[in-house]
């Protein structure tokens, strides 16, 4: 399979490059909306489906699905998803799922499910179907999939030349996950806004495309964050007592529309540049989610641009249970050796050059480090109960 880079087909070395913006091509969310999947694959004119979805997913949503695809007269033939986006598993599903001629393969699942699916199918030239259970990231709109070793270490990235046909999303089977799932998208979801802002300032940016942002990637972006700001926290407490309402819906379309559309097309800075380097140390791998790391990235990023957001920013990730301080991702101020791995890591990251000003390891810990006083101050007085109710 050749690789594709959406900056090779955008971006034209001779001439500035041009404004993109990609999205699935439908976006359906609401409750209940699953039991409805037959009816929105009518779209796609399909007589089979593959599922990939986890062991505990078929007991659940998996069943629900195969059992409208069947009223429908679709075929659903499904695969069971072991826990890893690494390559061995694609190739194994791909393998599966060639000879059965499918129509297109719905993934259901969490961010690596859905990261796997859009993999596979995109082997298979058949369009891929992402039906979330949870909205705890910004993938499942986009084009992209983060690959994993088999031991679990983030690898590469692999781009697509096209979005999800497809993304459906059950609030009611969202507002059923754990609590900490719904605010760690949260987390993901507010770096969108100060990510684009950057981006779209700043004129030598460029987007995961390779490419300038649009206007509309950011102003996306900025809802995002206007949603959370005055919905966030009562999601959360609608979600911890599984009730879905009207808070619940807004913030799940701002954790999984909002900013998968936001970070795909309107860019990334910082707050991903160190997200993505936390994994860097095992213990904040092994116990923290990525919208937790980004929650404490987009401190820092705030803290380099000397942002008047710093410290709304992180007032709100204390209300709702995130992380603000080194402490809370089970770092300390004082390790300097994690921290030097962690910033040589982030400025290794083009993302990280997104930013206005000049960017180096040094100006990287500098900035983790004042967003770490500020978060200490902040968690000293509103306390730090949300973010002891989530952690285990
Ligand atoms: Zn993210």
């Amino acid at each position: 399979m050749e690789p594709y880079f959406p900056a090779d087909v955008f971006a034209d070395p001779q001439q500035p490059p041009p404004k993109v913006l990609v999205s699935p091509q439908r976006y359906i969310q609401g409750p209940g909306v699953i039991k409805r999947l037959a009816s929105y694959l009518s779209l796609l004119n399909v007589k089979s489906a593959g599922l990939l979805v986890s062991e505990r997913g078929l007991a659940t949503q998996g069943a629900v699905v195969l059992d409208r695809l069947k009223t429908a007269g679709i075929e659903g033939l499904s695969a069971r998803f072991n826990g890893e986006c690494s390559r061995p598993e694609i190739e194994m599903h791909v393998e599966h799922f060639r000879p059965l001629q499918i129509g297109c393969l719905i993934a259901a699942g969490g961010g690596k499910v859905i990261d796997a699916g859009r993999a596979i199918a995109h082997r298979l030239s058949v369009p891929v179907v992402v039906v979330p259970t949870l909205a705890s990231n910004d993938a499942p709109c986009s084009a992209l999939s983060v690959i994993y070793t088999q031991e679990g270490v983030a690898d590469s990235v692999e781009f697509y030349p096209v979005n999800p046909a497809l993304v459906v999303v059950d609030t009611d089977v969202i507002a059923q996950a754990d609590e900490r799932f719904l605010v760690a998208g949260i987390g993901d979801a507010m770096a969108t806004w100060y990510e684009a802002r950057v981006c779209q300032n700043n004129p030598l940016a460029r987007t995961s495309l390779g490419v300038r942002p649009t206007i509309t990637a950011c102003a996306i972006g900025e809802a995002c964050a206007h949603t959370l700001y005055e919905f966030g926290d009562k999601a959360a407490a609608s979600v911890s007592e599984n009730i879905n309402d009207d808070a619940v819906e807004r913030v799940v379309e701002a954790n999984t529309l909002m900013s998968g559309v936001g970070f795909e097309s309107g860019g990334l800075a910082l707050a991903h540049a160190l997200a993505l380097s936390f994994t860097e140390i095992t213990s904040v791998h092994d116990q923290y989610l990525h919208g937790e790391m980004v929650a404490m990235g987009t401190m820092a990023q705030l803290a380099m641009e000397k942002s008047a957001d710093a410290r709304k920013a992180a007032i709100f990730f204390a209300k709702v249970g995130l992380p603000i301080h080194l402490g809370q991702l089970s770092l300390s101020p004082k390790n300097h050796k994690e921290l030097d791995v962690i910033s040589a890591a982030a400025e290794a990251r083009p993302i990280a050059h997104n930013m206005p000003m000049a960017v180096t390891q040094s100006s990287i810990k500098r900035a983790l480090l004042d967003a770490h006083e500020l978060g200490l101050e902040i968690a000293q007085t509103l306390g730090d109960s949300a973010y002891r109710r989530l952690q285990p």
